[in-house]
């Protein structure tokens, strides 16, 4: 009774489905070389192989590959150390420190920096809800995919290891703001380059600094097209 039951209830497939393929006359005739069909038929099939790492084929355009911190067009940073990154990763791969910026060191618009910034390359998986979750497109994602090393540490990339390289016309942090400005300034995309206030602040405290010439330049034609 409980047979009857369970097998109106549970029918059973047709074993046709799963058993041996029977083979007509042709099929049976060339049995013994239908493995070569397939290898034949892959002999004039476009080659797919990537020639890596000789040839570098392009990712997709929007790839998730290593993270980068951008900066401002003046050279300010644009992480402002709030965490939310850090809190929306699933696998607790990024670390940050926020620190307070002062007069005296000024790294990014407001407040506050990230200090400490390190990604554990061992544990990203790339999801890309860490850039989601950045209120000031600090954080971005790169398309490159060549993250290896020889040791655990090396893969725990640091604040320096991921800051985007300066721009041609950039004025190395710390610095003070843009005068008159607020960071709502810097956020609604307000802030083109250095100005000549920055650059004599850089050029007092840090003569040496590469940056300067070419800031200086940039702030220069910057004042005499506004002029
Ligand atoms: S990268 Fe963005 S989300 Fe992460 S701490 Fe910096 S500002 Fe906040």
């Amino acid at each position: 009774m409980t047979d009857n039951v369970s097998q109106e209830e549970f029918p059973q497939p047709d074993p046709a489905l799963w058993g041996p393929v029977k083979k007509g006359p042709v099929g049976k005739f060339f049995a013994p070389v239908a493995g070569f069909g397939v290898t034949l038929t892959s002999m004039f099939r476009k080659v797919v192989t990537e020639q890596y790492p000789e040839q570098r084929v392009p990712t997709a355009p929007r790839y998730h590959g290593r993270h980068q911190l951008n900066r401002y067009a003046d050279g300010l940073e644009r992480c402002i150390g709030c965490e939310l990154c850090a809190w929306a990763c699933p696998a607790d791969a990024i670390l940050v420190e926020a620190a307070s910026n002062t007069p005296e060191a000024q790294y990014s618009p407001g407040e506050r920096y990230g200090r400490v910034y390190q990604i554990n390359y061992l544990r990203c998986i790339f999801c890309g809800y860490c850039i989601q979750a950045c209120p000031t497109r600090a954080l971005t994602m790169t398309n490159d995919f060549e993250l290896a090393g020889p040791t655990r540490e090396s893969l725990i990339y640091e604040k320096q290891d991921l800051l985007a390289p300066m721009g041609a016309q950039m004025l190395a942090a710390p610095h003070p703001m843009v005068e008159g400005t607020t960071d709502a300034n810097y956020y609604r995309g307000e802030i083109t380059g250095p100005t000549q206030g920055q650059v004599a602040w850089v050029a007092e405290k840090r003569p040496e600094d590469p940056t300067l010439a070419q800031a200086a330049q940039a702030a220069q034609a910057s004042s005499e097209r506004s002029a």
